[in-house]
């Protein structure tokens, strides 16, 4: 069998699952099973698949067609034009996250903390394109930590990168300069409306704060004041509807200069604001 009618029967098989991007997906998971960047694929599709690529491939479809996301087949996923290992341990970074990383490079910082940190992809990413900054980045799963400090070393940043499990900002004493997070805001009664790709196989502590969609921004917005330096800035990413709710917090915490960013699509994606 070719590469080109493997591709054509695993998209097939995708779509039959109900994945609506099922060639894209397919595409990508020929990608994974070859070994090949994907600007190479195209020329690989006329060859035939080597024993060991079809079982790799037919084993990936069955996972994607069983609503695994892409990326934790793949092990990997581009952030921000790096790769970063993900694992059903850690939220797969999502391209609008990478608003909040816009809104960060804004301006100068030297020492961040990264708030329920996962893969590491917000801290790390600020790093690498700091040369001079280093940081924190907080997560309660000890798991995901590992995670994080797998993708430190991968990316040459483990000696500006320090990972620890914690409850927010619980027993930290130092201050930042800047404070970033993308917090869990899905509420708990619309777990059961989510995609299969969230819902059986995303790490739920880091979709939902159990309580209400907002319970994280609360008890993030309590403890941020007293962890920024004068001048030090904060960004929080936040989900559909939810920017008002939490500008509003971080105005009440003391916070100036309260404001938002919109994502590609328009809508505000990240709150951020500054102590005076
Ligand atoms: N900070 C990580 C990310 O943005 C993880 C966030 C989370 O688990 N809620 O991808």
């Amino acid at each position: 069998m070719t590469g080109a009618e493997a591709l054509a029967r695993g998209a097939a098989r995708l779509r039959a699952a109900g994945i609506e991007a099922a060639m894209g997906d397919a595409r990508r998971l020929l990608c994974h099973a070859l070994k090949l960047p994907p600007e190479r694929l195209t020329l690989a599709l006329q060859a035939p698949l080597s024993p060991d690529a079809a079982a790799r491939f037919e084993s990936a479809i069955a996972a994607r067609a069983a609503r695994q996301p892409v990326a934790q087949i793949t092990g990997v996923r581009q952030f921000w034009g790096r790769e970063f290992r993900v694992t059903p341990d850690v939220l797969d970074p999502r391209p609008e996250t990478e608003t909040l990383i816009e809104a960060a490079l804004e301006a100068p910082f030297a020492r961040v903390l990264d708030l329920g940190t996962g893969s590491g992809c917000i801290l790390l990413t600020l790093l690498a394109e700091r040369a001079g900054a280093s940081g924190i980045g907080i997560d309660i799963s000890e798991a995901a930590l590992k995670v994080a400090r797998a993708n430190a070393d991968a990316l040459g940043l483990a000696q500006r990168a320090e990972f620890r499990r914690g409850d927010w900002c619980a027993g930290l004493s130092a201050r930042f300069d800047l404070i970033v997070s993308n917090p869990p805001y899905i509420g708990a009664q619309e777990w059961a409306g989510l995609a299969p790709e969230l819902r059986e196989w995303e790490p739920r502590g880091a979709l939902c704060p159990e309580g209400d969609a907002l319970a994280a921004y609360r008890a993030i917005a309590a403890q941020v004041p007293g962890r920024l330096t004068h001048g030090g800035r904060v960004l929080l990413e936040v989900g559909a509807g939810q920017a008002e709710a939490v500008q509003e917090m971080l105005r009440d915490a003391g916070l100036a200069g309260v404001d938002t960013r919109a994502d590609m699509d328009g809508r505000a994606r990240v709150v951020l604001a500054t102590r005076p």
